[in-house]
């Protein structure tokens, strides 16, 4: 099974960066017009994700009109709305790019990472878009904790012993 992919309009930053730390590709540009919007949700096959009551989708374009102003249901709205559920794998994508990142061996981020952070720090990941080197603090309490409650009841589980325990 393809894993659904998104297209996020312009008011909706917070929920692309969401569905990126959840691990689902959700392209999203600040400012881009609603054919070009369109066109990339029909070609790259990406469901669009809006809250523009005047933008007119074709029949054959996947799309979801997000109801809540918050970030946290709308969120929620997505999950629900797919039908196929499968387990989440969060923190693999750059929070700014969209792109997966790749491990990459402690030496290489040496005078990259804080110094505090590569003396405490094991695993480190990269984004090969930007550059940024993500480790395991970057990922707060906070954030999984909301991400824990995001997801309750949705029918989606997230993968890792942090989330399951
Ligand atoms: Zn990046």
């Amino acid at each position: 099974m393809e894993k659904p992919s998104f297209i996020v309009d312009c008011m909706l930053g917070r929920l692309a960066r969401w569905l990126r730390i959840m691990g689902f590709d959700a392209e999203y540009f600040n400012d881009i017009d609603d054919d070009l919007l369109i066109e990339k949700a029909l070609c790259e096959n990406r469901i669009l994700l809006t809250r523009d009551t005047g933008i007119k989708i074709p029949p054959d374009v996947g799309s979801i009109f997000i109801k809540d102003d918050h970030w946290f249901y709308q969120v929620r709205q997505v999950l629900m709305s797919l039908p196929e559920k499968f387990p989440l794998k969060p923190f693999r994508r750059c929070i700014l790019c969209n792109v997966e990142t790749a491990p990459v061996s402690r030496e290489d981020v040496e005078g990259q990472a804080p110094p505090y952070v590569y003396s405490t720090q094991k695993n480190f990941s990269k984004c090969p878009a930007c550059g940024k080197i993500y480790w395991e603090a970057t990922h707060s309490e906070r954030m999984k904790e909301s991400l824990k409650l995001m997801v309750e009841g949705t029918g989606f589980e997230i993968e890792g012993e942090e989330f399951t325990g």
